[in-house]
């Protein structure tokens, strides 16, 4: 066991302050939980999030990017420091059995319905925030500058951001010394873990159509047949992180989909594969899709397509490369208020649009994990070895962070590391 950390001002602040803040803070979670909205429909959880932040004494601007929220709260002269959180849920069908599990349906952007739930805990993060922006307001008189509370829409299909920035953001939020965010993740309940550089991954989606020639089945030598060249396009992509990559390099390359044909007797005239790219930095990145270009085309070329295949990025998320100073300092705060708790996270393979926002600003930002998972559970899973089977993953219909310590932990994160910025 360590020495606790000395109550420093952050230590008393966030202290006295969660006590006061965690009955709200969990309320709006499981409020938010048992009401999911997906991406660009968040109305009644910006609205939700704004009239917390109203009525602690933000000035609020709602509808920024469709449904995004920012609230301020200028303080004296200092630094501006923006947390973001992000509100959309998934087309997921929750199987918590949680007393507030999400039982919502919602059409999806494509007219079907679905149904929707919190399974990758953007209610927790939008929790968290609400609880940091009011433990910031009732301790005004402890730290002074300015601090930003943005609420950003439709993450998970990595365009919310985009839509903020497209909608006027840096013209209506003062520009910030430093962006913070933070992502629940399947660690044990009470963990923070901080990582400076390379922390996630770019996420690229593309669509290729192969274009052949249709004909009967009976009959090939008409044909120019898209399946065979898609199935050799799918083995060839194989090569590219196995042999075109150092060892030492990560990235993974999944075909994710591929659809072709109606029929055993119908040569089809094209095939469409679905291809995700997971990579850490932009040289790799730009390796990666160039090879999976190259590889598309020449393969067409070699099944003499009569057109060329058409290529479709259909999503794109940045690497998520968080900054030396502000992650040292904010890992520095962490370990004097959290102790133990505070760890190093090793690289992961999902991927964010948040680093989109600092970088319109100009500006530098950390982005860190906390802990959900029920901590008995992930010791007895990793005990036994079976960490991946035991333990709900994001995404997953079963993910459902426990609340205490997550959402203590969540706000006291937000409010520590803004604090090593604000704090007087
Ligand atoms: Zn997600
Ligand atoms: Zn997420």
């Amino acid at each position: 066991m360590t020495e606790p950390p000395p109550p420093g001002p952050p230590t008393r602040i966030v202290a006295a302050g969660l006590r006061a803040v965690r009955p709200g803070v969990e309320e709006l979670y499981r409020d938010l939980h048992r009401h999911p909205e997906l991406g660009f429909r968040e109305d009644r959880t910006a609205g939700r999030a704004a009239e917390t932040l109203r009525s602690a004494g933000y000035a609020v601007t709602e509808g920024v990017g469709g449904t995004g929220v920012i609230g301020v709260l200028a303080n004296g002269d200092g630094p501006v420091v923006m947390a973001r959180a992000d509100m959309d849920a998934l087309p997921v069908r929750e199987r918590t059995g949680l007393p507030y599990a999400s039982t919502a349906t919602a059409t999806d952007r494509d007219g079907v319905e679905q149904p929707v739930m919190h399974a990758c805990g953007h209610d927790v993060h939008t929790a968290c925030l609400t609880g940091c922006a009011r433990l910031l307001a009732l301790h005004r008189d402890t730290w002074r500058g300015a601090f930003v509370a943005l609420f950003q829409p439709s993450e998970e299909n990595g365009d919310g951001a985009d839509a903020m920035i497209a909608d006027g953001l840096t013209a209506r939020s003062p520009r910030p010394d430093v962006v913070l965010a933070q992502h629940v993740l399947p660690h044990p309940a009470g963990h923070v873990g901080t990582r400076a550089g390379p922390f996630l991954s770019a996420a690229d989606s593309l669509r290729v159509t192969v274009r052949g020639r249709g004909a009967h089945g009976s009959m090939p030598q008409a044909a120019v047949d898209p399946v065979v060249t898609a199935a050799a396009i799918v083995l060839r992509l194989q090569t590219v992180v196995s042999r075109e990559l150092a060892a030492t390099t990560p990235a993974v390359l999944t075909v994710g989909s591929i659809h072709a044909g109606s029929g055993p007797n119908v040569i089809p005239d094209r095939a469409v594969l679905e291809i995700n790219v997971r990579t850490f930095d932009e040289p790799t990145r730009t390796r990666v899709l160039d090879a999976v270009r190259r590889i598309v085309e020449a393969e067409c070329r070699a099944s003499r397509c009569p057109e060329e295949p058409l290529i479709e990025r259909t999503a794109s998320f940045p690497p998520t490369v968080n900054d030396e100073e502000p992650t040292r300092r904010v890992a520095a705060a962490f370990a004097a208020y959290f102790g133990d708790d505070a760890r190093t996270v090793e690289l992961q393979t999902a991927s964010e649009d948040m680093s989109r926002i600092p970088a319109a600003f100009g500006a530098p930002f950390t982005y860190w994990a906390i802990g959900g998972t029920d901590p008995a559970l992930h010791a007895g899973a990793l005990r036994r070895g079976t960490l991946s089977e035991d333990v709900p993953v994001n995404h997953s219909a079963t993910f459902a962070p426990v609340l205490r310590p997550t959402l203590d932990t969540g706000v006291a994160a937000l409010t520590v590391a803004a604090l090593a910025w604000l704090g007087r």
